[in-house]
Formats: structure tokens, sequence, C-alpha cells
């Protein structure tokens, strides 16, 4: 099963994804993470992300394809995978379309979340992320802090704010995803592929509400 999560940075989709991996049995492959992994390490690819990452920008459209592309090889995602973050572009989504009809697969769902952009600002900066890799547990220092101030629940690690979470760079990144990965939302649309839900505190629908309506949707529609 091939699943991708989109929508606008803070809308949850990694922490949808987090809870759906496990739900599912099927890793949640994030190109966010693969870039800050080699960022962190400073590789090649890393020096030339951080670039394009610290303005808010897309990373370009080569080199994000070309490392999905090389990971959808991988042994552990045959029977399936959560791309979190992956496509951003039109460019991105034909060429998955591409990589997947080459394997006779396709794109199985696409859940589109929507948040009110206030409340996904107010998200974003008090975002905190716990700092070990093979964690990453996402908290919210208002809707949903750590019990321990700046320690991760789950494994202890100190908790990080991402380098990209600043009300400056919010902005950007807001105006990149509405000019260059709302469109996706159109062309998923055409294919009939696409499920939108909104995830905002108003109608008090946060990640988890929306992962079981997800799971459910799943079973419903033998997906
Ligand atoms: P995320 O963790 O998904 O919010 O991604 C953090 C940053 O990594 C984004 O703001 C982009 O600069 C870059 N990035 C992640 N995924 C992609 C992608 N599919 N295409 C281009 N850039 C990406």
């Amino acid at each position: 099963m091939i699943i991708i999560m989109l929508g606008a940075p803070g809308t949850g989709k990694g922490t949808i994804a987090g809870i759906l991996t496990k739900e599912l049995g099927i890793p949640q492959v994030s190109t966010g993470d693969i870039f800050r992994k080699n960022i962190k390490e400073q590789t090649e690819l890393g020096k030339l992300a951080e670039t394009f990452i610290s303005k808010g920008q897309l990373v370009p459209d080569d080199v994000t394809i070309g490392i999905v592309e090389s990971r959808l090889e991988d042994p552990d995602v045959q029977e399936g995978i959560i791309l979190d973050g992956f496509p951003r572009t039109v460019r991105q989504a034909e060429e998955l379309d591409k990589i997947l009809e080459k394997k006779g697969k396709k794109v199985d769902l696409v859940i589109n979340l929507t948040t009110p952009e206030d409340e996904l600002i107010e998200r974003i900066v008090n975002r905190r992320i716990c700092s070990n890799q093979e964690c990453k547990t996402v908290y919210n220092l208002v809707l949903n802090p750590p019990k321990k101030e700046g320690i991760c629940d789950v494994c202890g690690s100190p908790l990080i704010q991402r380098k990209d979470d600043t009300e400056e760079t919010v902005k950007e990144r807001f105006k990149t995803y509405t000019e260059q990965t709302r469109p996706l939302i159109e062309y998923y649309e055409k294919k009939g592929n696409l499920y939108s839900t909104l995830v905002s505190k108003t109608i008090n629908k946060l990640g988890q509400d929306v992962a079981k309506d997800v799971i459910k949707y799943i079973k419903e529609n033998n997906i």
C-alpha cells in the first residue's frame, strides 16, 4: 500500500504518519528527515539541502526525486510505504507515478491535511522534536508538552527545535507550499485517490483522531 501525506507545514503529516506506521506496519519515509540527517552529518547532500531548507525553499526536484527513487528499491518498503512530505511539486508527483508504474504499483491513498493558518504558526513555533533519530517523537509545548521540560518521555533524549521552525522561515514555507505544493490537491483529486480532512483544535480533531478516521476509511474501502 502506497500512502502519501500531503499538507502545509505543521498540519501533522509526520505525527499522523507515525501512528499509521504502527497501525498498518509499513514504514514512514520522510524526505525532510532524510535531509536533516544529512545536514547533521554534513554530507554533500546535507550541505546542498541546507541552503534551501534554511530559506524555506524546496530542495530541487532532481535531487529529491533521486533520493525517493533509490529509497523505493529498499526491501523494507516493498509491501508498502508512507511518504511523508513527498511529493511536494507536480513534477515530483508525475515522476513518482512513472517510477511506480514501472514496478506495477500506484499511489493508493493521498491524505490531504488542512488547518487554519494562525493555528499552524502557533503549532510550529511550539513544536519540539526528540533529537534521537530512532525516536523522533514530536511534542507541542502547549497541546502536548513532555512530562519533563526539554526531555523526551519515550526515550529520555533531549528535545530540539527545528532550525526552520521560526516564524520568519515558516512564512516562506507557507508561500512555497501555496505556490508549489497546493496544486497537488487538484492533481490527486483528478486521480480519485484523495482523502481530505481538517486537523484543528477548533473542531476538536487532532492527529490521533485523524489517524483513527484514516484507518477506518482504509478498511471500509479495502485500500
Ligand atoms: P519537512 O520535514 O517535511 O517539513 O521538510 C523540511 C524541509 O525539507 C522542507 O521545507 C523543504 O525545504 C525540504 N523538503 C522536504 N521534502 C521535500 C520535497 N519533497 N521536495 C523538496 N524539498 C523538500
